[in-house]
């Protein structure tokens, strides 16, 4: 494994990368970087210099797609400037849309085809887009390093997993990303150990449905290895490195994994648990397989064990047939909870699921906007009052760089993940720093030095 930064070369062709979506995707184009770059390729962040334009999209919400319809125009824009410019669209978008995607570009390639991008870019012509789709059972890209496009050399994207076997029935990544499969977890623990050797301080791993990570070897039992044991070979390889994970399934979040967390102090106390609805109700129709109570049940041990832990999660508004009563089991849930932060979103109705088979779009679109907005508003009271509880705490931050307000400030992450902002005393990114929380905002914790 070698190649961690990307190469700038004019003499090389250059390929622009443009990322939508989950970490998921930030990860999947450092290893598209990486295939290309072995392949001759050189990175460019100017499009207008790029001879290969590529996309790589997310298709979780139907605006999502619209947005990159949008940005297909304004690649063309490049193609009338210069010969020969090619625009690629990858990822999700390009798995669920196919040929219909191919009439309007040069490219169309899944997540699961990116291996051979070089052939199908080479096969290009006026006449001949290229596109390959298919998904697969094995693929998981283990023995590729991928290229680090963050922008501080402080924390990386490690993909354990890929695709999802769960079928949520308002979910199109099942259908976009494939089966589920687990990575080789000696590449998983060498790639880690190749970031930290090169100044890397935090490395989160990522899978739809992490707790499901499984590595079964034909040598038996012995050999096999769940999440919890994964994160253990990572956090060994040094206490100064950090380890995170996203994101947890409440159904699949074991005992076992809540234990190991609070066993090492480099393994960062957060968890990222979507809750989806409050509604147990919705949570049936959701194909969620846990409810209100389970939920609540994980929460409860995890602050029973980890009394510090921070618990961010995800909401969906409006999903088929939510009754005011489900919408208020929401807003209680959240309430009872005090999440430190959540995505929040309106549902989408997305074609091929099975809710869009089974389940009428019925709530109308100013309703959904409007319990959004509540629960918005509601998740900012919430943040506040989870940050305050911060106040007076010493706490052990991973410094990222300036702050954005003040250059003569510091931010960075405490373990919850929760950012803080504090004076600088000369220290770079990668340092960790000791900090007293003063006073908070509901998205900020200032701090001072002690
Ligand atoms: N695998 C993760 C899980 O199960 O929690 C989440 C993956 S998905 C990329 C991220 C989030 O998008 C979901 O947790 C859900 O809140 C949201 N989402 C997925 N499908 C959606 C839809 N059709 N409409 C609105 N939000 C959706
Ligand atoms: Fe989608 Fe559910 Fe899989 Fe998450 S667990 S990716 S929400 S199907």
């Amino acid at each position: 494994m070698q190649n961690i930064k990307p190469i700038s070369d004019p003499a090389r062709p250059q390929v622009y990368i443009e990322t939508y979506g989950c970490q998921m995707n930030v990860n999947d184009s450092e290893v598209i970087l990486s295939i290309l770059q072995d392949a001759g390729y050189a990175l460019t962040e100017d499009i207008e210099k790029a001879d290969v334009i590529l996309a790589n999209t997310c298709s979780i919400r139907d605006n999502a797609e619209q947005r990159i319809w949008g940005r297909i125009d304004q690649f063309k824009i490049q193609k009338k400037k210069r010969d020969g410019v090619v625009i690629g669209i990858v990822g999700c978008m390009a798995e669920r849309l196919k040929d219909k995607l191919l009439e309007a570009v040069d490219l169309v390639a899944g997540p699961d085809s990116y291996r051979s991008l070089p052939e199908l870019l080479e096969a290009i012509t006026p006449s001949a887009p290229q596109i390959n789709v298919l998904l697969s059972h094995e693929e998981t890209y283990a023995d590729i390093s991928p290229v680090r496009l963050d922008r501080n050399g402080v924390s990386a994207f490690i993909s354990i997993m890929r695709g999802c076997n769960n079928v949520c029935s308002y979910c199109v990544v099942p259908y976009t990303r494939g089966a589920e499969r687990s990575r080789d977890p000696h590449t998983i623990v060498m790639e880690a150990e190749e970031l930290f050797a090169n100044g890397y301080k935090e490395v989160t791993l990522l899978g739809q449905n992490v707790d499901s990570y499984f590595w079964k070897t034909p040598e038996g039992e012995a050999g096999n290895v769940n999440f919890a044991q994964l994160l253990e070979m990572v956090a060994q390889i040094s206490p100064d490195l950090r380890v995170r994970f996203s994101t947890s399934h409440p159904k699949d979040i074991s005992d076992e994994v809540i234990y190991m967390m609070a066993k090492y102090e480099n393994i960062c106390k957060h968890i990222h648990l979507p809750v989806q609805s409050g509604s147990s109700i919705m949570l049936e129709k959701m194909r969620r397989k846990y409810n209100r109570e389970w939920y609540l049940e994980r929460v409860e041990k995890i602050r029973s064990v980890i009394p510090d832990c921070g618990l961010t999660t995800d909401v969906i508004a409006g999903f088929c047939g939510e009754t005011i009563q489900d919408h208020q089991d929401t807003l209680t849930l959240m309430e009872q909870v005090v999440f430190d932060s959540a995505f929040m979103f309106a549902y989408s109705e997305r074609p091929g699921t099975l809710a869009s088979k089974k389940y009428p779009d019925d709530i109308p679109y100013e309703v959904k906007t409007e319990r959004l907005n509540e629960i918005i508003a509601l998740q900012g009271r919430m943040s506040l009052k989870s940050n305050e509880k911060e106040v007076g705490k010493v706490l052990k931050v991973l410094v990222e760089g300036p702050s954005k307000k003040n250059p003569d400030e510091l931010c960075g992450r405490a373990s919850s993940n929760k950012m803080c902002v504090f004076p600088s005393r000369g220290e770079k990114a990668g340092d960790y720093c000791e900090v007293e929380v003063v006073s908070v905002t509901s998205a900020t914790l200032l701090c001072k030095r002690i």
